[in-house]
C-alpha cells in the first residue's frame, strides 16, 4: 500500500526504531510511547486488521509478540503488559495496517516524578 505509513517503515522509506525483523514481520517502537517501551508488531504484508490477516501470518505475529514481550519484561523490568489490537475506527484504529501493541506496565509506586 503506497500511502500506508507502516508499509513505508517496512520499506525503510521513513525511519522507525526497529527492534526486531524477520521475513514475515517487524517490530518497532511506537512514536507516541504510551508507556516506556511501547512496541508495535506488524506483518510485512499489508492487511487492514486482525479480521483480514491470514491464520499463518497471525500465528507468526503472535509468536513474535510473545517472544518480544518476554524480552521487554526482562530488559525493562516491567511488572506486566497489555497486548492489544484496535480494529476499525470505532475501536480506535488510526493506522489501517494490522498491528499488535505491546504496552509494558510498571508499578506506579516505583516511579519517581
Ligand atoms: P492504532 O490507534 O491504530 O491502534 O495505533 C497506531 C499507533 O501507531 C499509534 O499508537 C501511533 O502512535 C503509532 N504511529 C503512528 N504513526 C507512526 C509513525 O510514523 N511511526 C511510529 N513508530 N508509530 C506511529
Ligand atoms: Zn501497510
Amino acid at each position: 500500500m503506497s500511502n500506508c505509513i507502516f508499509c513505508k517503515i517496512i520499506n525503510k522509506e521513513i525511519p522507525g526504531k526497529i527492534i526486531y525483523e524477520d521475513d514475515v514481520c517487524i517490530a518497532f517502537l511506537d512514536l507516541s510511547q504510551a508507556t516506556y517501551g511501547h512496541t508495535l508488531v506488524i506483518p510485512k504484508k499489508h492487511f487492514e486488521n486482525i479480521l483480514e490477516v491470514d491464520a499463518q501470518t497471525l500465528a507468526h505475529v503472535m509468536q513474535v509478540t510473545q517472544k518480544l514481550a518476554k524480552q521487554i519484561v526482562e530488559k525493562l523490568n516491567a511488572k506486566g503488559l497489555n497486548i492489544l489490537t484496535n480494529t476499525n475506527e470505532v475501536a480506535g484504529q488510526t493506522v489501517h495496517h494490522f498491528h499488535v501493541h505491546i504496552l509494558p506496565r510498571y508499578d506506579e509506586k516505583e516511579l519517581v516524578i
